[in-house]
């Protein structure tokens, strides 16, 4: 198989690179969205609220616990790809785009992932609300009834397990610029830092307008939180309405 079998003492290295990057680009990102919506002046704020109570230093502290702990379980699929990358064996492709259907691929492929990525999310968040599975995979992630923007990455350690491999998978055969992988990659970490911020930061015109009708924001998914039932996507509300558990927004 190209790009196998891969250094295991490089991969190792990596491993310890992307565990450290993840962590810092969650800092890096939350820290100052947190600071904006929570540390200011409400009435310097052009946001609507949704979380009636302030969130606590103890919801925060199990909310960057669980970030942390994450960013070991996502590391090591991201970092085993990128050794077979290295070595030749992946779908991920890089260099520059120049023709029309170069251009066309790079949006098709983008729009073929968040699909797949959300619609593998709507499924398998479902099934981790089951009572059977819910205390073992998904009850960390639901601590935060008033979720916080540093709620953006708490998963259990199972949960994380369960989504952190999806992505890396499909770069080995669905081909993907490395640039519209580091886009994806950005898109999903702000989506669930202002999915998460117990503020939401869109005007309601696209709330409420045709942009909230397809896409989900805070107002959608705060609902999750407080409500728990309903409301399981995580980029489009496609599934939900399909499936008839679309609760709305609040
Ligand atoms: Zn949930
Ligand atoms: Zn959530």
């Amino acid at each position: 198989m190209a790009g196998w079998p891969i250094d295991l003492e490089q991969t190792l290295v990596t491993y310890l690179a992307f565990t450290a990057i993840i962590i810092f680009r969650y800092f890096l990102i939350v820290w100052p969205i947190h600071w904006a919506l929570w540390k200011r002046d409400p009435n310097q704020i052009k946001a609507k609220r949704l979380s009636k109570r302030n969130p606590t230093p103890h919801t925060i502290r199990h909310e960057i616990k669980l970030s942390t702990l994450s960013a070991f379980i996502y590391a090591a699929p991201a970092a085993i790809v990128l050794e077979m990358w290295k070595a030749g064996g992946t779908a991920l492709y890089a260099g520059p785009i120049s023709t029309l259907s170069g251009f066309g691929y790079l949006l098709i492929s983008g729009l073929i992932y968040l699909f797949v990525q959300d619609t593998y999310f709507y499924w398998t968040h479902r099934l981790m609300h089951h009572k059977r599975w819910f205390t073992l995979t998904h009850a960390g992630h639901h601590k935060s009834v008033q979720p916080t923007p540093w709620a953006s990455f708490s998963f259990d350690p199972l949960e994380a397990l369960i989504s952190a491999w999806l992505l890396p998978v499909m770069a080995l055969f669905i081909p993907l610029h490395v640039g519209m992988a580091l886009g994806l990659l950005m898109l999903m970490t702000i989506n669930a830092v202002f999915n998460h911020a117990g503020w939401e930061v869109y005007p309601d015109k696209w709330v409420k307008g045709r942009f909230g009708k397809i896409m989900i924001t805070a107002s959608h998914h705060n609902l999750h939180h407080t409500k728990f039932t309903g409301n399981y996507g995580l980029y489009f509300r496609f599934w939900d309405l399909v499936m008839g558990t679309d609760k709305g927004q609040a």
